[in-house]
């Protein structure tokens, strides 16, 4: 089932999330519904504050980077609990878009690569290093559980410059 995406301007969006502490069936199906929501949507990524839950849990789409240098799509990959670990001193600028902030892309500089560890939908503690576009996913997603948007990495000029914009989508998608 697909859940009404939240928009820049929903004070969710600014708080922090608290971690699962069981899996339940209830979470399950959260959880499949999140991966409708993100299909339907086209992102790359979504995290639960973006469905109006404060929970840590987001699915990423970006299996990696294709031959070209673009991001590759694959089956969703559910993290529960994620803790980002040893991010790279190298930085990468890749461009990101928000499906709570639509109609903006921004160049954000983070790391090239990193380590995450997470719990999966059984339960199960897992370890993987990624780089590139899944990297890039996993730290945009893994900001939105602490109440962080990408448009708070922009610099200062270039976030000004989105402002009109912002203040756009903020009063369109005001209930
Ligand atoms: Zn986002």
């Amino acid at each position: 089932m697909k859940l009404p995406i939240l928009y820049y301007g929903n004070p969710i969006l600014r708080k922090k999330a608290a971690p699962v502490t069981e899996i339940t069936e209830e979470i399950r199906t959260f959880v499949k519904d999140m991966i409708d929501t993100l299909i339907a949507a086209d992102g790359s990524g979504l995290a639960a504050p973006q469905v109006g839950r404060l929970i840590r849990i987001f699915v990423v789409r970006i299996v990696g980077d294709d031959e070209e240098g673009w991001a590759a799509y694959g089956t969703p990959t559910v993290f529960i609990n994620p803790e980002i670990l040893s991010p790279s001193t190298e930085d990468i600028i890749l461009p990101e878009g928000c499906l709570s902030i639509p109609g903006l892309r921004g160049n954000v500089t983070r790391p090239l690569s990193l380590k995450v560890r997470a719990m999966d939908i059984d339960g199960n503690i897992f370890t993987e290093e990624v780089s590139g576009w899944r990297a890039r996913c996993i730290m945009h997603e893994n900001d939105h559980l602490n109440g962080v948007l990408y448009i708070d990495r922009l610099p200062k000029h270039v976030r000004k410059e989105f402002e009109p914009h912002l203040r756009k989508i903020k009063s369109q998608y005001k209930k």
